[in-house]
């Protein structure tokens, strides 16, 4: 009982529930839900991470970012693959240059990867060549103001353009074999949504999990979090006592991102479930692009990527988009 209000129990036991599962109609208790992540969580890491059966160190990117997400991931991954001598785990995390956010939750990814006893290794903005994100966003009214197409963005779609370079950067530093990434649910339908909004194909097919499809040149992602909705992940890291870091990032706000977020909630609000059946759908069309190849169909992908002429990175484009708005960038200073 809680200022008069009746708390249900646990479906599993009879203590008191701290989350209603309203896509399954269930209440689970602190103990019950972490059992219910930690079973998922496994399930899912079994059948994205193949381990080669022949021996052989396998080392594997985890992105983190001091944030719940990540923190639960890497607790997770050390848990079940950490007494394994054929895998080694690695700390990642990518400097932005964001004041007031990025230092102290750099600090709790620091702090968590030493509590773990997992090496943690960072890069930053400049050290891969790139304005610090809040240069990035100083210069973002002349960068609107010379390339049109720059109009409707947000920093974060600058900003997920260079973290992408600087997790590409740490899994070749560490001789990677695979990246960790700590997308929910949450996160993974609105990622689906975006794509279908911006009637994006190929990254559709290109979204993680890669174990089937690696993409060329690059560490396969893996991402076990992704059946399990924000709102678990985030009590199951309180309820396992993770240190993380709970303010949000200064430039967040306005970012399409933001926007799919509610989208989603209000989704889901209406029709339970509904995160679940948009990260199916795309399970369904890459299986669908699986089965046509198989049958001798290869053309099904607009434009297969090539590396860029500039940094080499795989891109569809003539160079690829972080070369493409380091150069906007550039330009905006002087
Ligand atoms: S919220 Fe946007 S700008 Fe801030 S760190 Fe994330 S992607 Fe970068
Ligand atoms: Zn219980
Ligand atoms: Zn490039």
């Amino acid at each position: 009982m809680a200022d008069g209000i009746q708390v249900p129990n646990c479906d599993r036991c009879d203590k008191p529930s701290v989350l209603f599962q309203r896509y399954s109609g269930r209440s689970l208790c602190n103990k019950h839900l972490i059992d219910s992540v930690h079973k998922r969580f496994a399930k899912e890491l079994r059948k994205q991470l193949e381990l080669p059966k022949s021996g052989g160190e396998t080392t594997i990117l985890v992105a983190i970012s001091g944030g719940k997400d990540s923190a639960l991931l890497l607790d997770r991954l050390v848990r079940i693959l950490g007494p394994r001598k054929d895998v080694k785990l690695v700390a990642g995390c990518v400097d932005e240059g964001i004041d007031g956010y990025r230092s102290p939750s750099m600090d709790c990814a620091r702090q968590l990867a030493e509590n773990l006893e997992i090496p943690f290794e960072t890069v930053s903005y400049p050290e891969l060549g790139f304005e610090r994100m809040d240069t990035v966003v100083d210069r973002l009214p002349v960068i609107r103001q010379n390339h049109s197409e720059t109009r409707g963005m947000a920093p974060c779609s600058f900003c997920g353009v260079f973290r992408r370079q600087g997790l590409n950067r740490l899994a070749e530093r560490v001789g990677a074999d695979v990246m960790a990434l700590g997308h929910n649910l949450d996160d993974m339908a609105q990622t689906v949504l975006m794509n279908m909004q911006k009637g994006d194909l190929e990254r559709t097919l290109r979204l993680a999990p890669h174990t089937d499809a690696p993409l060329e040149g690059l560490a396969p992602r893996i991402v076990p979090m992704r059946w399990i909705p924000e709102q678990e992940v985030h009590a199951s890291a309180m309820a396992l006592g993770l240190s993380f870091f709970h303010d949000e990032c200064p430039h967040a706000p306005g970012a399409l991102r933001q926007r799919n977020r509610e989208l989603v909630s209000r989704l889901e609000e209406d029709v339970p479930g509904s995160r679940h059946g948009l990260v199916h759908m795309v399970d369904a069309v890459k299986e669908l692009e699986k089965k046509a190849k198989m049958a001798g169909v290869d053309d099904i992908r607009p434009t297969l990527p090539t590396p860029c002429p500039i940094c080499g990175s795989p891109t569809s484009g003539d160079i690829c988009k972080a070369c493409e708005f380091t150069a906007m960038v550039n330009d905006a200073a002087q």
